[in-house]
């Protein structure tokens, strides 16, 4: 997304609702004039970029607590002034993000090509944290954690805000997050406030709680609220705005494919890969100062940003409404696109039918047209007075209103109007780690998995149904190592090569891969369910796994040695994380919380617990601690200093 640009009174639902329809026509119409000049686009390069998302915290260290510092904003427009300036050659860019004590950070201009980048890819991580540490405050900390322990909890943010009630917060009506802590650019409050008019009431989100042995059983929350009240489930940590979700950081990865066929053929391969990924990368184990039977956050921001009616949702008969929808606009994606992959499209598919009519009529290909359509149920959220008769020829914000509140696992991006960029596909599950260094690894790991995946024409595919089921797998606490997952057994095609076939050279039920074949009758046939380890690490005669795939990969390349050294680590990270032999980021911060001395045995997370993690999290990030459970042992001895000296309870 460019810079965040708006023109005239932002309007609320009521106001916004007359143009519903009108917003989808244009979108859609903008789609068409976008892609009648772009789908002959031949052939873009590789381009890549990634995206994270950081919080700035204040520690108090007199009183031993840390909390939410709201200077994102005043940040955001200092870190932005080099590109107003139109300046070139910039090392980073900077957006700001739902809440006002975030920031986004991507690269100043996407890679190009893969190998002589991968040591950039750390480097520039650094230094976009630098650049922002160096703005910040002693007692102001920038941390790429995806969820802070205590969001929600009374003073959270500096300054702190106080709520009394609903009312205290008009946007939300939240008990726990107030409106200050949303990014006052139009865009986040609308959205907010949008959201909860669409849906006719508050947002709730309720995660199973971890329960310990002095939790209380059943665990209830004392809520003051009636609405609040009948939405909170026991056993349940109950949030209730978007904040909750929208308020998480992340990290994502955006590549330009050569054509559309490409792109479609990364966005369906990557797909599977996502809940993959998601469980390696779990590193939000805690919510609203509770410990959560959860690891990762994809079910809290899902859930967060759920603008279905009672009617949708399947409570009460269609009548204002079209469609009952299974799940939330912020969730994983629900068909695959490219032309083999049709057989694999098991779930049964809300489209707005006069859009998938117009597409078809159009030309487009019966399976974007339907992926379009799909994301045509939702209604647009957000609509500003002078941004609402557009020049469909070369703009696009209507089609890119209702794509971009799409959060889907997989995003398919067109190339925006006007500019030189290609068909992208961003990659968007994976949770912010705690170091440059993991944020790295994750990166170049799947970067380099799409290059095996294109050179060896690998084919990924599986009923789209099973993605889902891993989906719900991968937030489950230390699925890693509990979960079992669906995957495919023969990810061979009739065009892969033969370096490749001596990899997966195992005996197999399945047909030789999907690719210009009749798959086998029985889908499910194709998969077998697998622990994360034999899918990145391998296993003989069940996986040729993704490490040994780009292991081969990288032999038949050009690598240059500081470059092979870096990737060498960041597989030897991820390979371990699978294997756990190392501990994921979740793990580590559960086992942190439950052994720390002034833990309860009550699953409540308190200020001083929090404060401890986070002062040991910014440690471990600057090197000042190593931390063996989630990096193993240092290669030399006196880098080592015994985790006993500096965790609590010798954890
Ligand atoms: P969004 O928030 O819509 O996902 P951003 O602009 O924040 O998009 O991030 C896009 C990412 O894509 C960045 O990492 C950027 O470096 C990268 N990127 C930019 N241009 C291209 C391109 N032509 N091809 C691939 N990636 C690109
Ligand atoms: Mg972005
Ligand atoms: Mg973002
Ligand atoms: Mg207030
Ligand atoms: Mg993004």
């Amino acid at each position: 997304m460019g810079l965040l640009e708006f023109d005239g009174e932002p309007l609320t639902w009521e106001k916004l609702k007359p143009y519903v329809e009108h917003v989808k026509t244009h979108g859609i119409q903008q789609f068409l004039h976008n892609y009648r000049r772009l789908m002959q686009r031949p052939g873009d390069i590789l381009k890549w970029g990634d995206e994270v998302e950081y919080m700035i915290i204040k520690f108090d260290h007199t009183n031993r607590k840390v909390q939410l510092s709201l200077r994102g904003e005043e940040l955001c427009e200092i870190l932005q002034e080099k590109e107003k300036k139109k300046m070139k050659n910039l090392t980073s860019l900077w957006r700001p993000e739902y809440a006002s004590y975030m920031v986004e950070g991507t690269p100043g201009v996407p890679y190009m090509g893969y190998m002589a980048q991968f040591n950039v890819v750390e480097a520039n991580m650094k230094m976009r944290r630098k650049e922002v540490q160096e703005l910040l405050n002693d007692d102001e900390q920038i941390v790429s954690l995806t969820v802070f322990p205590r969001l929600g909890c009374i003073d959270f943010t500096y300054p702190p805000h106080k709520i009394t009630g609903p009312e205290s917060n008009p946007v939300s009506r939240s008990l726990f997050f107030p409106d200050e802590a949303i990014t006052s650019h139009p865009r986040f409050p609308l959205l907010t406030q949008n959201i909860r008019l669409r849906r006719g009431k508050k947002i709730a989100i309720n995660i199973p709680i971890f329960k310990d042995t002095n939790t209380p059983s059943p665990f209830v929350e004392n809520l003051n609220d009636p609405e609040s009240k009948a939405a909170a489930k026991p056993d349940h940590i109950y949030m209730d705005c978007m904040g909750f979700g929208m308020g998480n950081s992340c990290l994502q990865l955006t590549f330009q494919a050569c054509n559309v066929e490409e792109a479609k053929l990364l966005y369906d391969h990557l797909a599977p890969v996502c809940p993959i990924m998601l469980a390696l990368s779990a590193a939000s184990p805690l919510y609203k100062g509770y410990i959560s039977d959860i690891d990762a956050r994809w079910q809290v921001i899902a859930a967060s940003v759920d603008d279905r009616t009672n009617e949708e949702m399947g409570n009460e008969p269609l009548k204002n409404n079209k469609h009952v929808i299974q799940k939330s606009r912020y969730d994983s994606i629900d068909s695959f696109l490219s032309s083999n992959s049709k057989i694999f499209n098991d779930i049964n598919l809300e489209v707005d039918e006069e859009v998938k009519s117009t597409l078809l009529n159009a030309g487009i290909d019966d399976l974007l047209a339907q992926h379009i359509a799909h994301l045509w149920i939702r209604d647009p959220l957000t609509l500003f007075s002078k941004k609402i008769d557009l020049d469909d020829e070369n703009e696009a914000d209507h089609f890119e209103n209702i794509q971009s509140t799409n959060w889907q696992s997989m995003r398919f991006k067109p190339p925006p109007p006007g500019s030189s960029i290609g068909w992208r596909v961003e990659f968007r599950v994976c949770e912010a780690q705690l170091t440059d260094f993991e944020n790295a690894a994750f990166v170049v790991f799947i970067v380099l998995l799409t290059r095996v995946i294109l050179t060896y024409k690998l084919d990924f595919l599986m009923p789209i149904s099973k993605v889902d089921t891993n989906m719900e797998k991968s937030q489950k606490n230390n699925a890693i190592l509990t979960e079992k997952f669906h995957f495919r057994k023969n990810v061979m095609t009739s065009q892969s090569p033969a370096c490749c076939a001596q990899l997966c050279s195992f005996k197999s039920n399945c047909t030789e891969g999907s690719a210009n074949e009749i798959p086998p009758p029985d889908l499910s046939e194709c998969c077998s369910e697998m622990t994360i380890d034999t899918i990145i690490n391998g296993k003989e005669d069940e996986f040729p796994g993704f490490i040994p795939l780009i292991r081969r990969y990288l032999d038949s390349v050009e690598v240059g040695v500081e470059a092979r050294c870096s990737i060498s680590e960041y597989l030897n990270l991820i390979g371990k994380r699978a294997s756990g032999e190392y501990m994921s980021a979740a793990q580590w911060i559960r086992h942190f919380v439950t052994s720390h001395p002034e833990y309860k045995h009550d699953s409540v997370v308190s200020d001083s617990i929090a404060y401890d993690l986070l002062v040991h999290c910014d440690q471990i990030e600057k090197g000042t601690v190593k931390c063996h459970q989630l990096f193993g042992m240092p290669r030399h001895k006196s880098e080592y200093i015994p985790a006993k000296k500096d965790l609590p309870n010798g954890i």
